[in-house]
Formats: structure tokens, C-alpha cells, sequence
């Protein structure tokens, strides 16, 4: 194969050349969650050449979104496009020559399978410790490497998981932290430099992985704190003996069949799960007559008349073809459920 220019800076570091280059070509890389994270490694990996780049996310784009989710612009936020494909509609541009799959749903116990065959490396963008946990079972029981990684505020941590090699997630968390607990980009912000250098950091060992490179992997948890110029590598040694999920093969995550509903991070909404035998334009047509609300091929979307959020401003509704739904302007799980059964049934 013989590369164009455009990669001839990449070919020409040691430990990658047209071996390297072509091993990148020929690499499928999920990026699961396309947010401030996802968007910088989906940048970084589309300009590096990653031949097949798989896109995923539930959510829209919105204006709090532009200061740090470099793959989105104003008009992006303005018709509320889902992230995963205003992501590939943009890397499309920037490099024609791979090719970019965007799903825009919730990864679940019920999906994974399917959205992740044959993918060679998992990186985390993700808001959310329960599909972490997921996408940790996911990678030990396919033995896939994956990029582990959470920011917020100026602090991140990134951890690199090769399966059989490295300690999972489990080892050194055994328990997502209970939901509700924990600071997130709502209560404590995020700066998007973090973001830089944690995605940085993935996309590296993503390129060591795919080139070969895997001895420079370094087995360790980088904890940063940029705001006040701290950084620490945590040795990890060995997988923990007695690990629920890479020494018991437990996968609990992976094996859950209920899929609940959650309150999306850094945002007034609830993401309900999809339902089955879902009509789309017979949806729409019956909100219709409860709001004002415009349908696509592919979605739902709109305000109803009667249902407020606690500012006064009107519910707003987002629906996909698969009977997903994201309920903006409350975060009380009851309450979108209830509406959801409302206007659209069960
Ligand atoms: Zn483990």
C-alpha cells in the first residue's frame, strides 16, 4: 500500500514507518461517548489515519458543549444535532479516506455486542460510570485493549487496560461510586486543556497498541490535577487475585438485562430506554396534538404545551426511531417516565 502525503509526519517517527502506518489503516477503534473526550480522540484518530472509526453517543449537541467538544459548532448546538453523527459528518471532511460508522444510541448489555464486533481497541469518552463498567466487561471477556480515562474539572485520570496483561477497572475500583455521589461537569465544571491531555494520552497508547508498540504501554494510573500543576503515575503491578471481573470472569454488567433509566451528566434531562415495536410517525403524530413538535426519518423532536420544568420554561422531547427518548428539563426519573407514558404509551 502506498500512503499519500498526508501521513508522511506520522510515518516518519521511529517505532511507526509504512508498517506502522499500515496497521493503523487497517484498524477498527470504537469511541464510545462522543463528548469533550471523544471528540478530541476522534479528531486525533481520524488525522492519524485509523481505517475504520465507530462513533457512539445518546445525546444531543448543545451550546455549553462548544467550549470544549472541539468536533461541534454553533449551528450544531442550534438544531440540537446528535453528537455521534455531527461528529462523523465533520471528521468526513477532515479525512475522506476512512470510514466513520456514528450510532446515536445508549450502549447497553443489549447492544454492546453487536456495536462493538471485531473492534480492535475501546476508548472511553464516556460521562458515566455504569457503561465504564460495561465496557470493562465487554473489553476482559474479548480481550480488548481499552482506554480508560475520566476528567473533570482540571483533574483527570487515565489508565490504559490490556486484557490478561494489566489490571482492569475492577481491580483497582471494584464498584462504579454510587450515582448522585459523585462531583460531575454540572456541579464542578471542566476545562477543556484536561480534556486535551487526557485524550492525548489515550490516543497514544492506541497508537503504541495498533503499531506494535504495546511494551510502551505504561502500566500505571495517571492521576493530573492542572489547575495546580500536580501529576503522578500509579504503578499497578499486577491484576488483583481475586477480581470479580478479569480473574473470576464475573460479568455482571455485561449480563444485566434491565436497562434503566438515567439522568444524563451536566444536564436538566433523562435518557429512558428504547422500547420495542416503536412507531415513529404514529408517535408523532399523537404529540402533536399536545405540543408543537417536527419529525424527521429519524427523530422526534419538540415541546409540550402543558408540562413545565421548575423555571417555567416548557418540557422539551427527543425521540429516535428505536423508541429512545431524552426528557430535557427535569432530572426526576419518575417524572420523565411518567410523561413519556403520558404522551407516547408503553
Ligand atoms: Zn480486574
Amino acid at each position: 500500500m502506498v500512503f499519500s502525503d498526508r501521513y508522511h509526519r506520522q510515518r516518519l517517527v521511529d517505532g511507526i514507518g509504512d508498517q506502522g502506518q499500515l496497521a493503523i489503516s487497517n484498524a477498527t477503534v470504537a469511541i464510545v461517548g462522543v463528548g469533550a473526550l471523544g471528540c478530541m480522540s476522534a479528531s486525533m484518530l481520524a488525522r492519524a489515519g485509523v481505517g475504520h472509526i465507530i462513533l457512539i453517543d445518546r445525546d444531543i449537541v448543545e451550546s455549553t458543549n462548544l467550549q470544549r467538544q472541539v468536533l461541534f459548532t454553533e449551528e450544531d448546538a442550534s438544531t440540537q444535532e446528535p453528537k455521534a453523527s455531527a461528529a462523523a459528518a465533520h471528521l468526513a471532511k477532515v479525512n475522506s479516506e476512512i470510514k466513520i460508522t456514528a450510532h446515536v444510541e445508549d450502549l447497553t448489555s443489549r447492544n454492546i455486542h453487536h456495536l462493538l464486533e471485531d473492534v480492535n481497541v475501546i476508548v472511553d469518552g464516556l460521562d458515566n460510570f455504569n457503561t465504564r463498567y460495561l465496557l470493562n466487561d465487554f473489553a476482559v471477556k474479548t480481550n480488548t485493549p481499552f482506554m480508560f480515562s475520566g476528567v473533570i474539572a482540571s483533574q483527570g485520570n487515565v489508565m490504559t487496560i490490556i486484557p490478561g496483561s494489566t489490571p482492569c477497572l475492577r481491580c483497582l475500583f471494584p464498584e462504579p461510586p454510587p450515582s448522585g455521589e459523585q462531583d460531575t461537569c454540572d456541579t464542578v465544571g471542566v476545562l477543556a486543556p484536561a480534556i486535551g491531555i487526557a485524550a492525548s494520552c489515550q490516543c497514544m497508547d492506541v497508537i503504541k497498541f495498533l503499531t506494535g508498540n504495546q511494551e510502551k504501554i505504561s502500566k500505571t494510573l495517571l492521576t493530573f490535577d492542572l489547575w495546580n500543576s500536580e501529576s503522578n503515575r500509579l504503578g499497578l503491578g499486577e491484576p488483583v487475585e481475586n477480581c470479580t471481573c478479569c480473574k473470576e470472569l464475573q460479568f455482571e454488567f455485561l449480563t444485566a438485562t434491565t436497562i434503566e433509566p438515567t439522568v444524563l451528566c451536566g444536564r436538566l434531562a433523562v435518557s429512558l430506554p428504547c422500547i420495542e415495536n416503536f412507531d415513529l410517525q404514529l408517535t408523532a403524530t399523537k404529540l402533536k396534538e399536545h405540543g408543537t413538535f417536527e419529525c424527521s426519518e429519524t427523530m422526534i423532536r419538540g415541546e409540550f404545551n402543558e408540562e413545565e420544568s421548575a423555571d417555567g420554561s416548557a418540557i422539551k422531547f427527543l425521540c429516535f426511531h428505536n423508541g429512545r427518548a431524552i426528557i430535557h428539563g427535569t432530572d426526576d426519573i419518575k417524572r420523565a417516565k411518567a410523561i413519556f407514558e403520558r404522551y407516547v404509551g408503553n
